[in-house]
């Protein structure tokens, strides 16, 4: 997504002597974005939803896909298990209702605001350490570990804080409280820009499919099956020829003055670590969570029947193996057929690794039971599918900060004295996991290429 994003908005406002090419070593444009059209549904296998930023509202609308776009209520409850039992989690001031968490629990949560603030010598810490001191033990163990298994697919007890969630960790330096800071925000803010969460009426896959079909009308290459297997360069400033040669898997060469790396951190040690001598072994040795995704659709008899809300999240030692369940079919209604509720199942991630090698109908079994464990009324399966993301997510280490500024350091060598950038870096383990965020970066780096 953020190659693509990348390459559209810099072919709209090209510098003179542009020439832009995607190297996708996959069959498929898009990356992570995986929309499965079968028997007359939309299923997801990678993103269910985009979360949009100001920069992913212009691309849609720059892409005239606002047609297409289908909204979701944002209202919409999100569950989470505890002591067997699903509990709505209402967006907004209606969370305070929750029975998730106790009176006491919520109560301690407001206490934040008088909690002294870390001690200066703290430069990280697990998010599970960072929540259970400012918010207690009870948020971190049911409202923050089942967001960090929901989104990151990570271990509360080792993610950083300071990386995941560096707006809570700044307004706590800014505020000496993360509520305090929230309570502090400006007199007179500026008008404020509301986020939508979105997909499309054939799935997400649409934004990378327009995105394609988009930029090759206007001249942008785009090679797909083309790995890159190795990178040399960058040659001196006035030698002759470009600054980089790409060379495919298939033995093609390109050449290139500057070149964007939307790689994983591991791919980018090894293609480009010699040239980022600082950090190359610790951008190597960042983990990836492995997931399996099961897409399920179910007969619904009765409408009640059917799941509500966003989905559930499940907190580990609640006696289910699912990280967690969305509700497409309640998320997105239009583009269900009638009487059938689809779900998504999340499994492994860094606390459960080893289940994504379960067989494809060990984790169909366990899939369905789980789901119909939390919604014993649902109908007959109609369909099943297992993916599987070998390397799904970045795991961000304790520290991991500390990594991105000896890159920042790296770079800036090889960009050092050229008018242009040589070698761009960006990622969801650098700069934001979010559909959002990635089309945002990419808004910021066209213009600065
Ligand atoms: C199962 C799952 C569910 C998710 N759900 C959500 C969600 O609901 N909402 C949300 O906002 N985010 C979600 N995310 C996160 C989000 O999808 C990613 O953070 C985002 O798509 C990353 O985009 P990217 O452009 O940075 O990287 P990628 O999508 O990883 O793109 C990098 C591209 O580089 C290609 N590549 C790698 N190596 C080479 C090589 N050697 N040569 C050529 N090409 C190469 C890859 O094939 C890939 O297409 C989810 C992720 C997963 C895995």
């Amino acid at each position: 997504m953020t190659g693509l994003a990348l390459a559209f908005r810099r072919n709209q406002n090209p510098a003179p002597g542009d020439d832009i090419l995607v190297l996708e070593e996959g069959p498929q444009p898009g990356g992570t974005l995986r929309t499965l059209r079968e028997e007359g549904l939309v299923l997801e296998a990678g993103p269910n939803t985009l979360r949009t930023t100001p920069a992913a509202e212009r691309l849609v609308s720059d892409l005239d896909l606002g047609d297409d776009v289908l909204v979701a209520d944002p209202m919409a409850p999100r569950w989470i298990v505890r002591d067997g039992r699903a509990r709505s989690v209402v967006p907004g001031l209606p969370a305070v209702l929750t029975s998730a968490i106790s009176p006491g629990g919520k109560l301690r949560v407001l206490k934040e605001a008088f909690v002294a603030p870390r001690p200066a010598s703290l430069d990280d810490e697990p998010a599970h350490d960072f929540f259970a001191r400012r918010f207690g033990d009870e948020f971190a163990r049911w409202a923050a570990g089942p967001l960090v298994s929901g989104v990151w697919a990570d271990d509360p007890a080792t993610i950083s804080a300071r990386s995941a969630f560096p707006k809570l960790w700044e307004a706590e330096a800014r505020s000496g409280s993360v509520l305090r800071d929230l309570l502090k925000a400006p007199k007179a803010p500026p008008p404020r820009f509301r986020a939508r969460t979105i997909s499309f009426r054939n799935g997400l896959s649409t934004l990378a499919e327009r995105l394609v079909e988009r930029s090759q009308r206007e001249g942008v290459r785009i090679e797909l099956n083309a790995e890159v297997a190795a990178v040399e360069g960058p040659f001196e400033a006035g030698s002759e020829g470009a600054a980089w040669r790409i060379h495919i898997a298939d033995g093609t060469v390109y050449p290139a003055d500057t070149l964007v790396s939307t790689l994983d951190a591991q791919s980018l040690s090894t293609h480009l670590g010699t040239r980022l001598p600082r950090s190359a072994s610790r951008l190597g040795a960042i983990a990836y969570s492995r997931l399996a995704v099961v897409l399920q659709a179910f007969h619904t008899e009765r409408e009640d029947a059917a799941p509500r809300g966003f989905g559930v999240l499940i907190p580990r030692g609640e006696g289910f193996r699912s990280l967690g369940v969305l509700y497409l079919s309640s998320l997105f209604p239009s583009r269900v057929p009638g009487g059938l509720a689809l779900t998504t199942s999340f499994f492994g991630g860094a606390l459960d690794p080893s289940l994504p090698d379960l067989t494809e109908s060990g984790l169909l079994a366990l899939a369905e039971a789980e789901v119909r464990r939390l919604h014993p009324a649902l109908g007959p399966r109609t369909h099943g599918r297992v993916l599987k993301w070998p390397a799904a997510l970045p795991r961000l280490p304790l520290g991991h900060h500390a990594t991105l500024t000896l890159l920042d350091e790296d770079l800036a060598e090889v960009n050092a004295g050229g008018e242009r950038p040589r070698l761009v870096v960006t990622g969801s383990w650098r700069d934001g996991l979010g559909l959002g965020e990635r089309i945002a970066r990419a808004e910021e780096l066209a213009p600065a290429l």
